[in-house]
């Protein structure tokens, strides 16, 4: 296999959210950097689409909201579901201060997309797709590259910095043997699609009812739907029919009951496990990780990837000087971790309330459910739903672009 070596200043493993961001400021800044994405393209796994208020302001920032909303998207100003067939608003957006008070809904891939096609406009961003990142290039006493592959070639990069930002399962993060803080998470997660008919509620939604919790996302002409399902029960699920399986669906969404025939057999059903870490250190010398390679998120509230951009932003603030004067320390590092890691720790602390609390009891509950004493007082305080909604579409600590432009 043919061999290429080439220097970089900064090299990303992982064309996520939190991937492309970074890549993007790093290159608006003037920074050359290189993005490595293992896939051929952004067609992944569903891994949500949503887009946070938090997010949005960051776009509108970057000077790049109206060609971003020109992008196909459905917009949400509340979050809503049913408990047992009863209506609840969980969140409201709408009195948010921001540009865009609502969570945009968008596929990833398109959201991706459109990071690319800005970063690209910058003759420093290098984007290298089909390329598989599976060793650290070390020194004596620092990260100092990446060894990965494409079909055709081995390549190696020399890089100042490597980011990892490859997600949950980040390669990066097991090489550099840094300590990871297992949560765990009690439930996975079956995702599938239904086609959208007219007369369906154009919303997106979550149900809960006894044993049962399915989200309902409007994608505009089919429904992406998520079926949660205790940890490790898909196996059990799966060798059972997929007769049984739509069965349950139409139990918890009866309306589905005219097209759950489109979920033909198992092939149709994606299982996506959650997890909840972190990260104990998020770098070592020559090396930080962001996104969920530094702290895997449950889906619950939908804020991985708003953490993800938010973790790209606070790194691209701190680095962009350091790595212009060749001066990135150990120091710079543990600053990024410093102003991320307490917000990372609450989301986190609050997914695993909601997970054991309302998650776990739901699935295991085999009678119907009656509407908490909390959920009742949200419903007649507009005030709390807003909070809830501030918590959610804004996070904790949201960072601003500072404008480095080149
Ligand atoms: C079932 C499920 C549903 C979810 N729903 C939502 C939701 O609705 N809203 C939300 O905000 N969050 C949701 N999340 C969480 C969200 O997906 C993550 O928090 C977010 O994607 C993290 O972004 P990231 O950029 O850090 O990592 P990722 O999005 O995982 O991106 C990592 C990238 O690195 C690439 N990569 C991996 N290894 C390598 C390698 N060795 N070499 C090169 N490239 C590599 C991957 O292909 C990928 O493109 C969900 C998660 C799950 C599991």
């Amino acid at each position: 296999m043919p061999n290429t070596n080439f220097n970089t200043t900064c090299c990303i493993v992982g064309a996520g959210p939190a991937g492309m961001m970074l890549g993007l400021l790093l290159a608006r800044s003037g920074i050359q950097v290189t993005v490595l994405e293992q896939h051929t393209d952004f067609f992944r796994d569903f891994r949500g689409d949503t887009i946070h208020p938090s997010t949005l302001q960051l776009i509108y920032e970057l000077g790049i909201l109206p060609d971003f909303l020109r992008l196909p998207h459905q917009k949400t100003y509340q979050l809503r579901g049913y408990i047992e067939n009863n209506p609840i608003t969980i969140a409201d957006f709408s009195k948010l201060q921001v540009q865009c008070p609502y969570i945009a809904f968008m596929p990833q891939w398109n959201f991706l997309d459109f990071l690319k096609q800005q970063a690209q406009q910058y003759p420093n961003f290098n984007l290298i797709m089909s390329c598989d990142a599976y060793d650290l290039l070390k020194n004596t006493d620092q990260i100092c590259g990446i060894k990965a592959k494409t079909a055709t070639s081995e390549i190696v990069i020399n890089a100042d910095l490597v980011i990892a930002a490859d997600g949950r399962h980040s390669t990066i993060r097991d090489c550099s043997g840094l300590e990871v803080i297992d949560i765990g998470a009690p439930m996975d997660v079956l995702w599938f699609r239904l086609s959208h008919q007219e007369k369906d509620p154009n919303e997106t939604f979550g149900k809960f009812i006894a044993g049962k919790i399915i989200i309902a996302i409007s994608r505009g002409d089919y429904w992406q739907c998520g079926y949660v399902i205790p940890k490790g029960d898909a196996t059990i699920l799966q060798q059972q029919n997929i007769q049984d399986f739509r069965n349950k669906i139409v139990n918890a969404l009866p309306f589905f009951s005219n097209r759950v025939q489109e979920l033909k057999t198992w092939d149709d059903v994606k299982l996506l496990t959650v997890k909840i870490d972190r990260l104990k250190q998020w770098y070592l010398p020559g090396l930080l990780c962001i996104g969920d390679a530094a702290h895997a998120m449950s889906p619950v509230g939908g804020v991985g990837i708003n953490l993800a951009i938010q973790d790209a932003v606070a790194a691209a603030n701190i680095l962009i000087t350091p790595l212009k004067t060749k001066s990135v320390t150990l120091k710079t590092l543990a600053a990024v971790q410093q102003r991320r890691e307490l917000a990372v720790k609450i989301i986190q602390k609050i997914q695993m309330l909601v997970q054991s609390k309302v998650i776990f009891k739901v699935l295991h509950k085999d009678e119907p459910i009656q509407i908490p004493w909390l959920i009742r007082q949200i419903q007649k305080l507009p005030v709390t739903r807003q909070f809830i909604g501030k918590l959610i579409g804004m996070g904790i600590r949201p960072e601003h672009i500072a404008n480095e432009k080149s």
